[in-house]
Parts: C-alpha cells; sequence; structure tokens
C-alpha cells in the first residue's frame, strides 16, 4: 500500500465515544467502515449518536441528507475479529489499558492483510512500546483524535521508532482526507495537546486547592482573561477527572518531574466518584437545571 488511493476499508476497534466519532467522520468521508466492541450494546448505542450527530450536521446544512443516508449504509458492525480481514487500515480506539489493548493486537494481526496499517487512538500509552506487541512496527503509528471527533479539526500522529515513513505519509493523507489538520508530535508521555493542557488544568486545581480564587472566579478569570472558550475547571468535568488524573499520572511518572505532581484536590475528587459531567458532578453539580460549582 503506497498511497491514500489505496485505502477503500476502514477498521475501527472499540466503539466508545472516540470509536464511534472516528467510524462517523471515516464513513462520512466515503471509507466503509468496519466497527467493534465486546459490547453489543456499545455498539448499538454507538450507531444511534452517530445518526443523531449526522442529523444534527443535516440541520445545520453540513451534510446533505443523501450523504448521511449513504455514511450509514457504509458502517458495518460486529464483535469478531474477521471483519477486519479487508481492512487496509484499522484504528484501535478501545479503553486505555496496555493490556487489553495488546489483547486485541494479538487477536487483530492474524486477520489483518500483511499489506494494512495498524494506528492506535492512545492518549498516553508509548506507541513505540504497542508497535512492538504487532507483527508490523513499521506499518504502525498513533493517530490521536480529539473529543469530539466530529468536531474538533486537529489529529495528532506520532511515529514510533520504527514506523515507516511511508505509514507516516499515508496516515497524514487520511487525516487530511478525513476533514482533519494533522500535527507530529514524538512518542513521549501524553504528547502536545494533553502535555500543555493537562498541567494548565492541574494548575487550575491547584489555585482552587490554595484558595486563590473560587471555582467560578477561576473559570471566569481564564475565560475573559486568557479567551479561553470554556473555564479550566469546566473543560476539566466535561474532559473527566479520572481521565485528567491519569494523563497527570502519566506525565508525572513518565517524565520524573515534580511539576506535574497530580493536586490532592483532584486526587480527592476521583476518590469520591465526583468524576464530572458523565457523573452528574464535579467541579460543578451537573443535577439541577443549571451548572452549580461545587466550591
Ligand atoms: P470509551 O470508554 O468511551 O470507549 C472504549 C470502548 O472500548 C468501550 O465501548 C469498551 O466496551 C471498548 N472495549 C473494551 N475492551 C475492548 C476490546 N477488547 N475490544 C474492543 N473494544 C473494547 O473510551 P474513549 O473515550 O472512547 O477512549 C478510547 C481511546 O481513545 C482510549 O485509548 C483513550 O485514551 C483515547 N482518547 C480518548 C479521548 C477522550 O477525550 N475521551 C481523546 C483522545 C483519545
Amino acid at each position: 500500500m503506497t498511497s491514500l488511493d489505496s485505502i477503500r476499508t476502514i477498521g475501527v476497534i472499540g466503539a466508545g465515544q472516540m470509536g464511534s466519532g472516528i467510524a462517523h467522520v471515516c464513513a462520512l468521508a466515503g471509507y466503509d467502515v468496519r466497527l467493534s466492541d465486546v459490547d453489543t450494546k456499545t455498539i448499538e448505542s454507538a450507531l444511534s449518536v452517530i445518526d443523531r450527530n449526522l442529523a444534527r450536521q443535516v440541520a445545520r446544512g453540513r451534510v446533505g441528507e443523501a450523504d448521511k443516508s449513504m455514511a450509514m449504509k457504509r458502517i458495518k458492525t460486529g464483535t469478531q475479529y474477521d471483519m477486519f480481514g479487508d481492512c487496509d487500515v484499522v484504528i484501535e480506539a478501545a479503553i486505555e489499558k496496555e493490556e487489553v489493548k495488546r489483547d486485541i493486537f494479538k487477536k487483530l494481526v492474524p486477520k489483518l492483510k500483511g499489506t494494512a496499517i495498524i494506528a492506535s487512538n492512545t492518549s498516553s500509552i508509548s506507541i513505540t512500546r504497542l508497535a512492538a506487541a504487532t507483527d508490523r512496527p513499521g506499518r504502525f503509528i498513533g493517530m490521536h483524535f480529539m473529543n469530539p471527533v466530529p468536531v474538533m479539526s486537529l489529529v495528532e500522529l506520532i511515529r514510533g521508532i520504527a514506523t515507516e515513513e511511508s505509514t507516516f505519509k499515508i496516515i497524514r493523507d487520511l487525516a487530511v482526507a478525513l476533514g482533519k489538520t494533522p500535527v507530529a508530535a514524538e512518542d513521549f508521555p501524553a504528547f502536545i495537546v494533553n502535555r500543555i493542557l493537562l498541567p494548565m488544568i492541574n494548575e487550575a486545581v491547584y489555585t482552587l486547592y490554595e484558595g486563590v480564587g473560587t471555582v467560578e472566579a477561576i473559570d471566569t478569570a481564564m475565560r475573559l482573561g486568557a479567551n479561553h472558550p470554556m473555564g479550566p475547571l469546566e473543560l476539566a468535568d466535561f474532559i473527566g477527572l479520572d481521565v485528567c488524573l491519569s494523563v497527570m499520572q502519566v506525565l508525572y511518572e513518565g517524565l520524573a518531574d515534580s511539576k506535574y505532581r497530580p493536586c490532592p484536590l483532584l486526587v480527592k475528587y476521583v476518590e469520591a466518584g465526583w468524576l464530572g459531567r458523565k457523573a452528574g458532578r464535579g467541579f460543578y453539580d451537573y443535577r439541577g437545571e443549571k451548572p452549580v460549582p461545587t466550591r
């Protein structure tokens, strides 16, 4: 496989938040998609999420009704690895657990065409290490989409130590064909966006912890003072406080620098199960009509 033209069919493993978004943009760009998950209920709900999000794009005049129905028809789903046999690229977007991803690659590799490229959407695991768990480190790459995938235009591309230049180029061209803007990042903990964004969020939690400002003051300050579209604590709730903590842990351990120490207040919120929007409560309480700061 030498160019973008040879890509027709894209596999997506994991039909959660990211996998469903990746399937959405691939199908809309005209690729045949094979979407899998271990959980059939997740697959069903992924299809209805994709349908709903496409309908929203149609309502806004960004996508035609016919394109929407063709995109939906291009997505085939299942739970078996055989379905990836005709894929030119497989994008892994299963949960962020290294042993799970390794096990997926072990089962996937025997079913793949020799020329197929494997990409991982991991946020923090070393691409070089994941590539080594496959039979094709040269045709393995990090392809880190942002959430929500249909809306966010960035894709970080991460080369492992063995990633071949032809793999990088074809995946860079694929990102562009999906309507995204690719940037290259080296294989270091948390790549570029999370390396910069998460320490800022962690610092906002320290600012709260030390009583420098209230939740509302910190978010208003960064919205109006730095022109951020969302305050850092609001954004933390959106990302999920467990995800924020795990990225800080990866930075702290991976770079062995005390400046990445997770704020004890962030740890406390996670221990309380106040994980942000998805849990109904984080730095804000979302259970009422309007979000109310919890501190
Ligand atoms: P999610 O929990 O919404 O989805 C993960 C899915 O993986 C679940 O549906 C789960 O059933 C499935 N799964 C678990 N084991 C599996 C297996 N063995 N085979 C197939 N599917 C399996 O998580 P997500 O937010 O979509 O994250 C997926 C990946 O994307 C992670 O690597 C994460 O780090 C990365 N990522 C997440 C974000 C984000 O903001 N959420 C952004 C960029 C990248």
